[in-house]
Parts: C-alpha cells; sequence; structure tokens
C-alpha cells in the first residue's frame, strides 16, 4: 500500500479533542500530522456545532478572570458569579449518571477543568462570561448557576477556529477527505493508520496513534443496532462525519469497549430539522425552554416531569423520551408568561410552531395531537399547579410543584393559561453516543486484560465511562479538551521510547 507520511503522532479527527490532542503532542516536541474525513469546509466535527458551553471547577471569581478575559470590575461588583467545587461539580455527574461513571477518570477531567481552560486561553482560545444563557437577576444583581460561567466566544466554531490558528502556527499539518480506515500494527504496538486519501487507499505510519474521532451518532446501523429501535429515526444535531469508524478500528484491534452503549445524549429538536446538523442554524434547532410550560404527546398526555431539574441536568435525556412516545414527537406548550422567557432558538426562522389566541383552538392547531386528550390534560395541569404570581426564576428550583398528579411537575409549575398561546413541534436529536473505550487516566487505550494497547490513545466522545444515562451540559468540551491535551501529551511521550 503506498505510504503516504510518516510522523511522530497521527491524531485522527479535527473536533476539540483532536485539536488539544494536537497542540499537547506539538508542545511535547513531536511531530504531528492531523487527519479527517471530511473536506475543509467541515472541519471540527460536532465541535463545531456547538454553543461552547464549558463546566468547570472554580473556587471564586478570581479563578475565572484566569479564564475569561476583559471582566470588568463592574462585571465583577454587579454579579455573583458562585462558586462551584471540584465536589459540586463530581456530585452532578455522579448524580446524572445514576452513579455510574467511572470516578478516577471524572475525578481527572474535573481536577485539570480549571487548568485546561487556562491552557486553551493560551492557544488563543477566547471565553466570556455566559450572562445571556447561565444568569438570571436575583435581587438586583446577575446571578450565575449550574457551573456554567464560562463560554467560548464564538461559540464551538469559535474554539475550532481558534485551536486550528494555533495549530497552523505550531506546524502541525492537516489531511482532509482522508478517512482513517484501519489501524497497522508493528509487533506489539500499533504503528500507524490505514487510510483512504481522496478515494486512494494509503498508509500513515507513525510512532503513535491518537483516535478522536467521535462516536456512532450518525451512523444510522449502528444507531439501530446499539440503542434501539427507532434510533434510525432520530435527528443527527451535529456533524455526519461521525460513524462509529475509530469505535470499530479500535475493537478490531482489541481494545476493550466501555461504558453505556445503548445510550446517548438527545435533546428535544425541531420536527422539521433536517437528517443532520446544518452548518448555518447550528443548535438554533434546539428547544429547551420546557421547564417554563408543558410538553405533550399525540394522545395530548405529558409524558416527563418538565421541572424535574435544572433544565442543563434534563435535556440530554429528554430527545430518548421524546423518541419513545408515539409518532416520535411532542409539542411544547407555553403560554403568556413564558412566552417573554422563551430561548432566543424559538424566535428563528425554522420552527414548527402553531398559536392560538384560546387552549381550543391550540389544541386544533397542534398536528397529530389529540385535542379532547390535549384538552383533559391541561384542565388536570391547571387544577394542580399553585395559584402563584411568582416569576420564573431559572437559577433556582422553586420548589412550585403539581399536587396530586401521577406525573409531577416538580419545579417551575405555573398553570398554562395566559392566552395566546403558542406550541412548538420536537422530535429527538442525537448528540452524541456513550459508549466508548476503556481508557487509562493517561488516554492510553487498554485492551480487554486490562493492559494499555502500545501507541494507541484516544480522548472526546470516543471515550466509554463518562456518560451513563444523563448529561450534565457543558461537559462534553471539558472532558474532550482535558483528556485530549492528556492523550496528546502521553502520544507525545510514547513516540519518544523508541
Ligand atoms: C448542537 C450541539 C451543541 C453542543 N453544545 C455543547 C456545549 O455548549 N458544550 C459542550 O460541552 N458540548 C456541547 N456539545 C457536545 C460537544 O460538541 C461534543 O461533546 C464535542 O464537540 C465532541 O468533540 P470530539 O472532538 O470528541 O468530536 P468531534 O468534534 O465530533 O470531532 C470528531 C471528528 O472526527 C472526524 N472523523 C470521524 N470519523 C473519522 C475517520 N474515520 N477518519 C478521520 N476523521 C474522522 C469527524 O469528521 C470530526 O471532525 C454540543 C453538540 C452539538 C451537536
Amino acid at each position: 500500500m503506498k505510504l503516504l507520511e510518516t510522523t511522530d503522532v497521527v491524531v485522527v479527527g479535527t473536533g476539540n479533542a483532536a485539536s488539544c490532542a494536537a497542540l499537547a503532542a506539538r508542545e511535547a516536541g513531536a511531530a504531528v500530522l492531523m487527519i479527517d474525513a471530511c473536506g475543509e469546509e467541515d472541519r471540527g466535527g460536532n465541535t463545531a456545532y456547538a454553543g461552547g458551553q464549558m463546566r468547570v471547577a472554580f473556587s471564586g471569581v478570581d479563578d475565572l478572570v484566569k479564564v475569561i478575559g476583559g471582566l470588568t470590575d463592574e462585571d465583577i461588583r454587579n454579579t455573583d458569579f458562585g462558586v462551584y467545587t471540584a465536589s459540586d461539580f463530581f456530585d452532578d455527574m455522579a448524580r446524572v449518571t445514576q452513579y455510574r461513571c467511572n470516578a478516577e477518570l471524572v475525578e481527572s477531567v474535573i481536577e485539570a477543568s480549571l487548568d485546561t481552560l487556562v491552557w486553551l486561553r493560551g492557544k488563543g482560545v477566547r471565553f466570556e462570561a455566559a450572562f445571556g444563557r447561565q444568569a438570571s437577576k436575583v435581587d438586583g444583581r446577575m446571578t450565575f448557576w449550574g457551573g456554567l460561567p464560562c463560554i467560548v466566544w464564538g461559540g464551538g466554531q469559535g474554539l475550532i477556529d481558534a485551536l486550528h490558528a494555533r495549530a497552523a502556527s505550531d506546524g502541525i499539518r492537516t489531511l482532509y477527505e482522508t478517512p482513517a480506515t484501519g489501524l497497522l500494527r508493528e509487533g506489539t504496538r500499533i504503528a500507524g493508520v490505514q487510510v483512504l486519501h481522496k478515494g486512494e487507499a494509503c498508509e500513515i505510519r507513525a510512532r503513535a496513534v491518537v483516535l478522536a474521532c467521535g462516536g456512532f451518532e450518525a451512523n444510522t446501523e449502528m444507531r439501530t443496532r446499539y440503542l434501539g429501535p427507532n434510533w434510525e429515526l432520530a435527528k443527527v444535531r451535529g456533524t455526519r462525519f461521525n460513524t462509529g469508524a475509530g469505535l470499530r478500528m479500535a475493537l478490531d484491534a482489541g481494545a476493550r469497549s466501555y461504558g453505556h452503549w445503548s445510550c446517548a445524549h438527545s435533546s428535544c429538536w425541531e420536527l422539521n430539522a433536517p437528517e443532520y446538523g446544518d452548518p448555518i442554524v447550528k443548535g438554533a434547532y434546539q428547544k429547551h425552554s420546557y421547564p417554563f410550560g408543558i410538553m405533550v404527546n399525540a394522545r395530548g398526555e405529558r409524558f416527563v416531569d418538565e421541572g424535574a431539574d435544572f433544565q442543563t441536568l434534563t435535556y440530554a435525556r429528554f430527545g430518548r423520551e421524546v423518541l419513545a412516545q408515539p409518532g416520535h414527537f411532542a409539542w411544547q406548550v407555553f403560554d403568556q408568561r413564558a412566552i417573554p422567557l422563551l430561548r432566543e432558538t424559538y424566535r428563528i426562522r425554522q420552527v414548527t410552531k402553531v398559536q392560538a389566541p384560546t387552549l381550543e383552538e391550540l389544541a386544533h392547531k397542534m398536528e397529530g395531537v389529540d385535542a379532547d386528550g390535549f384538552l383533559r390534560t391541561v384542565e388536570a395541569f391547571n387544577g394542580a399547579a399553585p395559584r402563584t404570581d411568582a416569576p420564573y426564576v431559572s437559577s433556582i428550583k422553586d420548589g412550585l410543584t403539581t399536587a396530586g398528579l401521577a406525573l409531577p411537575k416538580s419545579n417551575w409549575a405555573r398553570p398554562v393559561d395566559r392566552g395566546p398561546f403558542e406550541a412548538y413541534a420536537v422530535t429527538a436529536g442525537i448528540t452524541f453516543t456513550f459508549g466508548g473505550l476503556k481508557i487509562t487516566t493517561g488516554g492510553e487505550v487498554e485492551d480487554d486484560a486490562g493492559k494499555p494497547i502500545a501507541g494507541l490513545f484516544t480522548a472526546g466522545e470516543m471515550v466509554g465511562g463518562l456518560f451513563y444515562h444523563n448529561y450534565p451540559s457543558g461537559t462534553g468540551l471539558t472532558c474532550g479538551a482535558v483528556l485530549g491535551r492528556t492523550a496528546g501529551r502521553s502520544a507525545a511521550g510514547f513516540a519518544k521510547t523508541f
């Protein structure tokens, strides 16, 4: 087979995890080559679609100023940034994953989270305070909640642009339209990758390989096989290129499968969104303001506790709940109390939306919904919701819960009774899959016997053991950056050993 390139470290992928691995390996002195299946216009994988929020453990605003440039004295005076300790972060990860996440791995991510964001800043990534998303006014002061004050300027695209600019200036080359198809083995170690370079089968020989080429969310067959029936019908929120190829080649090389293979991150997503992510609309198809309203299925019935927890801790499992409903869709319904609070993603042109002055008229406009069933649901809900004029505050679980419903709404429950009303149709959008490979905290891929496979490293969505059942928002990018950086360093260290 044609030898295309020889290098110290080849990194497969051009997303967040891959870029961090490449920069860290280069920083450690290795010659690095990145490859991607996509063309240059699609570089950055799911990362380029991300909102850019990054969860980080911090003990006060002094930590945040190390990450966020441009915080003024006035911002600091007028804002309660709060504190989000390592144990807060760990508790959120443990609770939402039903205490199944790999504690050692999660601790390694949390411990390095602040330092890694500072490192990213040093590589040219700009952060801002997520005032618009994660803060609301409490007693006249902007108050952050949920461990998410840091957002990358320009979102995921800004992150990719900054990391790739730095990679280019550090002398890291990238080959596009070059999908990895297999791993090369030399004796006991992995010695490079087989690729299709613009359609031609070639080899790239390397002293170490970092696989950072995503999960299998864009592979219809694997989704159906591992996640189960009807997952072929989900919309893909991001790139079409994450088809599980990296996972398959690692498993073929003896890697140990690990984590929650039958589960994925999925959220409420515009019903008529295209099959894959749209590079212009990106994350704006998401519909995450359900805590301020109710969600009903084709029978007109509620099917989740819309106020079970902060939206950042429920949205990643609600796509799955929508997919399980008849017809795989739902409508989110809001009244005049809620409508002014809907996120900007409800205000785009590409929405499936109906409006009506009364609930009766709305019921007949929501396509596919049993109107009588819906009216019965709202009547029961309104009878059970507390009569209150307390405004919605997203930063606290307000404890305003329905009384006597078999399926409660545990927080932010207000009657849905002030017209005109709006309803938005959603289906399931899959973000990324949870199943992956078992790694050491050094990013080495383990084999079935629990030993590192020499020369093989991984990071990002390919890592198993981080997420089970659910996911706290802003964790994907942080895990990818921390473990990508680790894998890159380790790969460079390994490459030097012979
Ligand atoms: C709409 C949306 C919004 C999100 N918002 C956030 C957020 O605000 N905060 C957060 O933390 N997370 C967010 N996420 C999740 C986050 O984007 C992912 O967790 C993260 O980007 C994954 O990074 P990665 O490097 O592992 O994979 P990716 O960024 O997906 O990169 C994988 C790369 O591998 C390439 N590839 C695939 N197969 C091959 C192959 N065979 N050979 C070569 N290359 C290959 C792909 O083309 C791609 O470029 C969001 C995701 C989406 C879709």
